[in-house]
């Protein structure tokens, strides 16, 4: 490429990686952060090596609230997208007051279409703004208490047997495992997993499954292998086809593809024992807190996940943890380049920051 060529590139591409905005006093900032992952990360979707995500800071008087969102390919969002989506509603975040989160987030939900990733993102950071200006960490202000935090699982990526028993003699710390299905090696992942351990296992199919035949039988055989639930077995849009295969097995069956949004709920009820809520999906905090409750009050299992994504979405998950059954909150462990640091984990459990907001650190 000739310098020319290249001074164009680089003058187009500046504004589209890093904007930086103030007014009186108020900074809203939107950037692509890329995060190299530890192992190749493999599931029926997809394969890589690293995954961009969104990261939104917004300053006022002086504090700044961090936010993330995860862009997920299922749903045909990208990085770029969810940039696009914030500085969509620059103007609107900026003369807005955050401490009416509530309406300010009904106005972005209304003005932006999809791009759930950019609305994660600006949601993170508009509470952990709020919980630092309260003073008060966000498990306090949704009134949990820290000690309820449940124990998380560590994922195991779909792999080669060899480094599925190397990843799973790895993840000796954590007492509960999820194990990653749905492509012609089920059995021998499994297998693999429990040569080398004896501890419960969850298991995710991400959609893998279209036979319901199939999948009955093999969720019977998980059952067998000490597999407490089974996650999203066959493709979302199968409900009815899920609602037999429920009929005719044990164990519980978890919807995360089939469940974005709280709206998305009762048409599930029969089909499904509970939900898999992720920030990403949902669109923030606030939203994630609605489908707990919606999910709750259908007796269902409520669940929290994550993308692969930094500290800063896991933590801000991690804050709503002790209203649920599940939590699957280890997409920051499987990165080597974690800008922050918050939520930690220990023997599995989930230790929340007792800092205001967030309780983020830089790393
Ligand atoms: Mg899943």
């Amino acid at each position: 490429m000739n310098r020319r060529n290249f001074v164009m590139i680089a003058a187009a591409a500046w504004p589209l990686s890093r904007v930086t905005a103030a007014s009186g006093g108020t900074a809203l900032e939107a950037k692509i952060v890329r995060l190299n992952l530890r192992h190749t990360w493999t599931t029926t979707m997809s394969s890589s090596q690293f995954r961009d995500t969104l990261h939104v800071s917004y300053t006022r008087d002086g504090i700044t609230g961090h936010g993330e969102g995860a862009p997920i390919v299922r749903y045909h969002e990208d990085a770029e997208g969810a940039r696009q989506a914030v500085e969509s509603v620059r103007g609107l975040l900026l003369a807005a007051d955050p401490m009416q989160f509530d309406k300010v987030m009904a106005a972005v939900f209304g003005r932006v279409e999809g791009a759930w990733a950019g609305k994660a993102a600006i949601d993170i950071a508009l509470m952990d703004w709020v919980g630092q200006k309260l003073g008060i960490p966000l498990y306090s202000y949704f009134g949990l208490d820290r000690g309820d935090a449940p124990v998380t699982t560590f994922s195991i990526g779909i792999d080669t047997p060899e480094i599925t028993r190397q990843k799973t003699r790895e993840a000796a710390d954590f007492p509960v495992l999820k194990v990653k299905v749905g492509l012609a090696t089920d059995e021998p992942t499994i297998e693999a997993v429990r040569s080398v351990t004896s501890k419960p296992l969850r298991v995710d199919a991400n959609e893998g499954w279209r036979d319901k035949e199939e999948a009955v039988r093999k969720i019977n055989w998980l059952e067998k292998q000490g597999v407490e639930f089974i996650e999203q077995p066959m493709p979302a849009e199968m409900v009815e086809e899920t609602r037999w295969v429920r009929a005719r097995v044990h164990i519980p069956i978890i919807a995360d593809e089939a469940c974005r949004h709280a709206s998305d709920i009762p048409k599930l009820k029969d089909a499904y024992d509970g939900i898999n809520i992720k920030l990403d999906k949902s669109g923030g905090l606030l939203e994630a807190w609605r489908m707990i409750a919606v999910a709750k009050s259908l007796r269902m299992k409520t669940m929290l996940g994550c993308m692969v994504s930094s500290s800063v979405t896991v933590t801000a998950a991690a804050h709503l943890s002790p209203l649920v059954d599940y939590a699957d909150l280890d997409g920051n462990l499987l990165i080597a380049n974690d800008p922050f640091t918050g939520v930690r984990v220990e023997k599995g459990k989930l230790i929340l920051p007792e800092r205001a907001g967030l309780g983020l650190r830089a790393a």
